[in-house]
């Protein structure tokens, strides 16, 4: 299908385009609906460099253009990617993108191929009810939580430009239009599996997968059954990745399958966020009434999707469904273990702990549930401990940073004194470990709160100047920014947020 097919400007990006160079049914070509009247909200200036593109081009009024999608440029082919998935549980045959497209890919200097795909470009064949659109709040969300993770050193998607478009978008109110230009490894889901497993496409998913294999995991193609080893290391990717978003306290908040690339990045940032105090039941998303995709769930929603996708490889794995569906059981089967083993390396860290004993796990829980029990800030919590020394008296300032964070501070001095008995072991000294723990323990996260603020000053008063100094403070986490303490703040009970609303 082509739709409206396509205004060109003078844009040099040297595009390439894999994706469109498969079968049609994978994708509606198509240009984005042009928009009244754009403006540049932020251009990711680092991003751009890493990508080898032209500052300078980008920032002209033709890369305006490009980003709010009113021109495409010479070298793209402009794609809606079509994918299927289950939402919150429910099988959706047909989702797709519905307010995306995909520009074109690009090539970093590593020598990294990356998508460029433009979110709130409006409407797709693949549209259903919705308007094709983004409004400010979300856009600022996803720009802000994608970069800051980026910087936590956790896999992502990334942000290059954020637009206004001079247009309104209707959700439970009015609000200002937006366009975010999203950057990532793969926009292929686990969905996009699904969409041509559900009609028996076999040929569409030795396609895909052939695509896939060649694109993020060459080595599979060597293996002898590739769309196995595939399967293992998209595996290994989201285990690994769903350990770091809980070693950060960070709620995805939608993990249906389709909102899980295959590249095992974090990818579609709806109603995301991070927990100020810890509860491992915390959720945020308003539409997530029951839980489904709590804090403690994150780890077992990811094996439940994973074995979705296995179940659309079992064709490709072996001619007989038995022998394919236990091959993809034992792939399966090694997520549970190395999650738990990225899980406790990434936990042994926080606390500081290079060596591994046995009853590490009980200390790590131990400490878990007195801080539920005692609504301590998770983050603050790590980036105090790290602070602490082996020998000091448990009545130093420093120690009682972290124990005020307690309701009953007498929880945490129990814990603690288990926890230095357990640091006497270590072979490394107080510095050394202070240094480790500081790399790895944030001091500032995107909050909530703050990140609700930011976008009520840009909606309510136009002001951007909260959103770019919050991005400042968020590109260096693990430092100490004596001038931006607010921001490692956690909420006020006025300023507390309890659902991020998915009206995205
Ligand atoms: P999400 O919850 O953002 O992952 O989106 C789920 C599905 O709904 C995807 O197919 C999206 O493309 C589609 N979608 C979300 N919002 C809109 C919108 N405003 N207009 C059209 N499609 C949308
Ligand atoms: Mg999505």
């Amino acid at each position: 299908m082509l739709i409206n097919y396509k205004v060109i400007t003078v844009l040099n990006i040297p595009f390439d385009n894999t994706f469109a160079r498969l079968p049609e049914r994978f994708f509606v070509r198509m240009n984005p609906v042009p928009v009244a009247a754009p403006k540049m909200i932020k251009l990711n200036a680092a991003l751009a460099q890493q990508l080898g593109l032209d500052l300078h081009e980008l920032s002209s009024p033709d890369g305006l253009h490009m980003f709010a999608g009113n021109r495409v440029p010479q070298n793209s082919e402009p794609v809606a990617m079509a994918y299927a998935g289950h939402q919150f549980g429910s099988w959706v045959p047909q989702l797709g993108d519905g307010r995306a497209i995909l520009l074109g890919e690009v090539i970093d200097q590593h020598g990294t191929r990356y998508d460029v795909q433009l979110k709130g470009s409006g409407r797709t064949p693949f549209s259903r009810s919705g308007d094709g659109r983004a409004w400010l709040g979300p856009v600022l969300r996803e720009y802000i939580v994608s970069e800051a993770m980026a910087a936590l050193g956790v896999p992502t998607t990334r942000a290059l430009a954020a637009v206004s478009t001079g247009e309104i978008v209707r959700r439970e109110e009015l609000f200002p239009g937006a366009i975010l230009t999203r950057v990532a490894r793969s926009h292929i889901r686990i969905g996009t599996f699904q969409f041509f497993s559900a009609s028996q496409d076999i040929d569409a998913l030795r396609h895909l997968t052939n695509y896939v294999i060649k694109r993020y995991y060459p080595e599979a193609e060597n293996a002898p059954i590739p769309c196995l080893a595939m399967l293992e290391e998209i595996v290994e990717r989201q285990a690994k990745l769903v350990a770091q978003w809980q070693c950060i306290g960070f709620i995805h908040g939608v993990m249906n399958t389709d909102n899980m690339s295959v590249a095992g990045e974090t990818i579609d940032f709806g109603p995301c966020a991070f927990m100020d105090h810890y509860h491992p039941e915390t959720v945020f998303s308003y539409i997530d009434q029951m839980g489904r995709y709590a804090y403690q769930n994150q780890p077992s929603i990811a094996l439940w999707n994973l074995a979705q996708l296995a179940n659309t490889l079992l064709p490709l794995i072996a001619d007989d469904t038995e022998i394919a569906l236990e091959q993809a059981q034992v792939t399966i089967n090694s997520y549970s273990e190395c999650f738990e083993q990225a899980y406790l390396t990434g936990m042994r860290a926080k606390l500081g702990l290079t060596e591994v004993h046995d009853n590490d796990i009980t200390l790590i829980n131990d400490l878990l549930e007195r801080m539920a029990e005692n609504h301590a800030d998770f983050t603050l919590t790590f980036r105090g401990l790290s602070e602490l020394s082996i020998s000091k008296a448990r009545d130093n300032a420093q120690n009682n940073v972290v124990r005020n964070l307690f309701d009953k501070p007498a929880a945490f001095d129990q814990w603690m004194t288990t926890w230095r008995q357990r640091l006497i072991q270590e072979s490394s000294g107080d510095s050394t470990r202070r240094a480790a723990m500081l790399s790895i323990n944030p001091a500032v996260i995107p909050r909530n709160h703050q990140v609700e603020a930011v976008i009520q000053a840009a909606v309510s008063d136009n002001d951007f100047i909260p959103f770019e100094q919050l991005m400042l403070v968020l590109a260096k986490p693990y430092e100490d920014q004596s001038d931006y303490q607010q921001y490692t703040l956690p909420p006020q009970p006025e300023e507390v947020v309890r659902n991020t609303f998915c009206g995205t």
